[in-house]
């Protein structure tokens, strides 16, 4: 398969930050471990390797551009409320391939996760998913405005526990569909 990651922000957009966490960062460091993972038997191209801005419209361009066979784009969530936790998955509305897609990817990392708290697998108009031609999937990562996550999160552990539910994902839906 022919697989675009797509980390988050990046570059001038930081996305969510915290005293202690900055989104892009995070999300760069995962994809890049999910990158690891794929790689052997996988063409894996990645929307940014660096902190750099890369606008969406890009990242779509990217995609659309490769042909590619999915789309996958990780993030980390934040919220006003410092109590909301835990892992959310979305595809676009409508699109069965996208949520097949979701879906496996959501149940891999939460089984590998299982102490998260599970806030399912949901659809939004994100613009990385409607504008892309492929199959897409976007997760977010835990909250890092939560104490609990954020603390997770700095553990290198954590984070290649979430790359490895990711690549297991992205290989369930694979032999899903073929
Ligand atoms: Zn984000």
């Amino acid at each position: 398969m022919k697989i675009i990651l797509d980390a988050g922000h990046g570059g001038k957009d930081p996305g969510a930050k915290t005293f202690l966490t900055v989104e892009k960062d995070m999300a760069l460091n995962i994809a890049l471990q999910v990158r690891e993972y794929l790689k052997r038997n996988h063409e894996v191209i990645m929307t940014r390797l660096t902190d750099e801005y890369v606008s969406l419209s890009e990242r779509c361009r990217i995609a659309n551009r490769a042909k590619a066979d999915i789309f996958v784009s990780i993030h980390l969530n934040a919220h006003d409320d410092p109590r909301a936790n835990g892992i959310e998955t979305f595809s676009f509305p409508g699109s069965e391939n996208g949520a097949a897609l979701r879906n496996a990817i959501h149940l891999e990392v939460m089984r590998l996760l299982p102490d998260w708290e599970d806030r399912g697998m949901k659809e939004a108009n994100f613009q990385v998913l409607r504008d892309t031609k492929m199959p897409a999937a976007l997760i977010e990562c835990g909250f890092i405005t939560n104490e609990k996550d954020e603390r997770r999160i700095h553990d290198i552990n954590v984070r290649d526990t979430f790359a490895r539910g990711i690549a297991a994902g992205i290989e369930a839906y694979r032999e899903g569909v073929s």
